[in-house]
């Protein structure tokens, strides 16, 4: 069942938000060779509780980190902790907030120094069928306009859509319901009403599209061993149309690239 929020609602979880997009500020500007997943782990987490808030993913099923810091071919859930940056890595970031109980959620991936071509069209790519995506999360439209919209700009440069994992919906909890796949049909699916709040969170690999889980249980790799990207919003499904509730604009990932 979708649990639609009222306007005030929503402007609750746009507080959320807004904190989210300052600590992906904040990692962002501390990427850089010989960083620590860990530390920017640190950085993020005492960068939420100073605002009041709480990352959403810590404890999360036993989740260790407060992000989830996943380089190269890793997609998501990479485990924070000794693994060391390194110039030409790309690493993709998520992070949780949750905000006098309202969850905001959203995924950058961020080059460190000079990157490959492919991994600067890989990143590009990826961010832009996010974007691609966000513009469909309006009333009239269909979920499967969404999901279309990622596939058709992925597959058009090339690209893989990673088929088993997908977006959600969004609000007191991090997983709501409806599932939102990063490929399908237009004109397909749940019709999008105003108060429905997405999380739409493209995942690309640079190859083909199969993954594999690693033996901790959480990160989760390209199959192939191909570069990985991931980019996510907290996208709210408004009369006036789609408002992005975690406001940055993540083409930082682009310009240090
Ligand atoms: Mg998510």
């Amino acid at each position: 069942m979708v649990v639609k929020k009222s306007p005030d609602e929503i402007d609750m979880m746009a507080e959320a938000g807004r904190v989210l997009a300052r600590c992906h500020q904040l990692i962002h500007d501390a990427v850089e060779p010989g960083a620590t997943t860990g530390h920017l782990d640190a950085v993020a987490e005492e960068f939420i509780r100073s605002q009041g808030g709480e990352p959403a993913f810590k404890g999360y099923r036993g989740f260790p980190g407060s992000i989830c810091a996943s380089p190269n071919s890793m997609v998501v859930h990479g485990i924070p902790g000794s693994y060391k940056l390194k110039r030409g890595d790309i690493l993709s970031v998520d992070i949780g907030v949750v905000l006098d109980g309202w969850v905001a959620d959203a995924a950058v991936t961020l080059p460190v120094g000079n990157v490959s071509p492919i991994a600067r069209k890989l990143l590009a790519t990826t961010r832009a069928s996010l974007f691609d995506a966000v513009e469909q999360c309006r009333p009239g439209n269909r979920l499967g306009d969404v999901s279309s919209a990622v596939q058709q700009r992925v597959e058009a440069d090339g690209f893989s859509i990673i088929r088993s994992l997908v977006g959600h919906g969004i609000g007191r909890d991090m997983h709501e319901d409806p599932q939102i796949p990063n490929y399908g049909s237009a004109g397909t699916g749940i019709p999008l009403e105003p108060g429905m709040v997405l999380a739409v969170e493209p995942m690309v690999n640079a190859g083909e599209h199969p993954i594999r889980v690693a033996a901790d249980n959480w990160s989760v790799y390209s199959q192939d061993g191909s570069l990985a990207a991931h980019f996510e919003h907290t996208v709210a499904v408004t009369e006036e149309g789609p408002r992005i509730l975690t406001p940055w604009h993540l083409q930082e990932a682009l310009r240090a690239a």
